[in-house]
């Protein structure tokens, strides 16, 4: 590394000095990497001073209702040879098993798709990697690509906070957020000044790459998922009609909203 290397030539990135500590003294690195266009960019920054051997990528995998292809993506941007590891839910349902067996979909205010299917099995997961890889000493940065500009709450986060749920005597958890000050144009010019592209789905007119249908998706994306997964859409509306409660906060339920008619079932056409 050369004497300065935090210095980017991004005014909005900065590395905490307790963070450069924290690198310097052979800390464990862990990029929650959703496989959107934000975790890129952080990886693409984070992999220009940190050194590769400290570096750790996680993913938190949705199966059906992540968008085909993300996986891939995230292999095929990391940097080469650095370890990815996975972090599915330990009760192995899917995210619509849990939402049929709660009768309702989770909201913005309760939230638990995010703390069950993201945050505690990536959790879980660093704490396993750290203990099975000593030579860390139990130093961990947990880094995540949440944005200021993204809403008014990940605005207020910190970007750099000791974990005090994860740190205990012998292992010390910061949580950093790299990327809190930048914009969406300066991600997608990070990405684009890499020579990498962005998931495919973007091109494809989604603004976001979180779950295929999201709780806090806009209808423009609503529509425009519906249209490029029929089969998904078709199983989110059936499963509103089952529950009577629906994904959008609106309770207007899916077909109403995106004006996209649901497809007929294999069954119901006789194919
Ligand atoms: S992407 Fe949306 S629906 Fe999926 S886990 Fe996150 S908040 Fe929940």
């Amino acid at each position: 590394m050369s004497a300065a290397p935090w210095r980017l030539d991004l005014p909005e990135f900065f590395v905490p000095p307790e963070c450069r500590e924290m690198i310097r003294a052979g800390a464990l690195v862990a990029v929650s990497h959703s496989g959107g266009k934000d975790s890129q960019a952080m990886t693409i920054l984070l992999s220009r001073f940190v050194p590769h051997g400290q570096l750790l990528f996680v993913h938190a995998p949705l199966g059906e209702v992540e968008w085909p292809g993300t996986i891939e993506h995230i292999e095929a941007t990391i940097p080469p040879g650095a370890p990815l590891i996975l972090a599915p839910v330990a009760s192995g349902k899917t995210l619509l098993e849990r939402v049929e067996a709660r009768g309702r979909w989770p909201s913005a205010g309760v939230r638990w798709c995010t703390s069950d299917f993201k945050r505690t099995p990536i959790e879980r997961e660093l704490r396993r990697y750290l203990k099975a890889h000593p030579r860390f000493g139990g130093r961990i940065v947990s880094a995540m690509g949440m944005r200021a500009a993204e809403s008014p709450a990940r605005a207020k986060r910190e970007a750099w906070n000791r974990n005090a749920r994860n740190s205990r005597a012998g292992r010390q958890w910061f949580d950093w957020l790299p990327i809190h000050g930048l914009s969406t144009a300066e991600v997608f010019r990070v990405i684009a000044g890499a020579g990498q592209t962005p998931h495919w789905a973007y091109a494809s007119g989604m603004s976001r790459l979180s779950c295929s249908f999201c709780i806090l998706a806009s209808r423009a994306d609503l529509r425009r998922a519906a249209e490029l997964r029929p089969g998904l859409y078709r199983d989110y509306a059936a499963l509103e009609r089952r529950i009577g409660h629906t994904l959008s906060p609106s309770r207007v339920p899916l077909p109403a909203l995106t004006g996209v008619p649901v497809p007929p079932s294999a069954a119901e056409t006789g194919v």
